[in-house]
């Protein structure tokens, strides 16, 4: 399916308001009283995230950099940001480029107006010419031996909003870097699958939810509190200190 006309009539900005974001389809994996909480506290950054963010924004660099001169699009219906995202992902299947997004320079967005969430996926390598492959990078502690779920879910996230774009999808590739650490990137293929897709799914409909005021499902495991940013500030945290 490609953007449609009707989605001319929705201003970008008011979309952007109201939908959710790709990355909270993710966090509701790990656990669901992270979407309450980031409403209630709003994002809160830790070294971790701050470390994170920084060596994905001199790769994003990197990338933008090597290709070349850009041009500046005004965006301002959710049909030119579909559109804008689909041409420039076109036009690097046809020049077999990688592009990334970063802070400053967003290249492309994995938007789904009919669920309502949009993303910024870390990069695309449309270098086969034929098909835009999503990678997502994380900066973990350990070396995972598999995916986390709630990585495959954002990522599952921004495939079905490559395949809204018209773009086919079969598989995504996401890399874990360690913290720290001199060790080789381990990548996994996460495929597109009916599972992948019910991860997104069912995630998405509980997000919109919690939101409109229903009460999520906590973890039940503590070891998911204790690293969790939230930890001193949520109601359902198993790792509080006593006040
Ligand atoms: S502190 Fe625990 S229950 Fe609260 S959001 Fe974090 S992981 Fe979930």
């Amino acid at each position: 399916m490609t953007p449609d006309e009707g989605l001319k009539n929705i201003q970008w900005e008011e979309f952007l308001s109201k939908s959710i974001s790709a990355s909270s389809i993710g966090e509701w994996w790990f656990c669901q009283a992270l979407i309450s909480n980031e409403k209630l506290f709003g994002e809160i950054e830790t070294p971790e995230t701050i470390e994170g963010s920084k060596l994905h924004e001199e790769e994003a660099s990197k990338i933008i950099e090597a290709l070349g001169p850009l041009e500046e699009v005004k965006v301002e219906s959710l049909f030119d940001a579909m559109i804008h995202s689909r041409r420039n992902i076109e036009n690097a299947l046809r020049n077999r480029e990688v592009l990334a997004n970063s802070d400053d320079t967003i290249l492309f967005r994995a938007i789904c107006p009919e669920i309502g969430y949009v993303g910024t996926p870390d990069e695309v390598d449309c270098s086969d010419g034929r098909d835009p492959i999503v990678v997502e990078l994380k900066t973990t502690g350990n070396r995972p031996w598999k995916p986390w779920t709630n990585h495959e879910a954002q990522i599952g996230a921004y495939m079905l909003g490559m395949e809204r774009l018209g773009f086919h999808q079969s598989y995504g590739r996401l890399r874990y870097r360690v913290r720290d650490s001199d060790a080789p990137i381990t990548e996994f293929i996460v495929n597109m699958d009916d599972r992948l897709r019910n991860l997104v799914l069912s995630s998405a409909r509980s997000i919109i939810s919690i939101l409109s005021g229903s009460d999520p499902e906590p973890t039940r495991n503590v070891n998911k509190c204790r690293s969790c940013k939230y930890s001193q500030l949520c109601q359902w945290s198993l790792s509080r200190s006593p006040d």
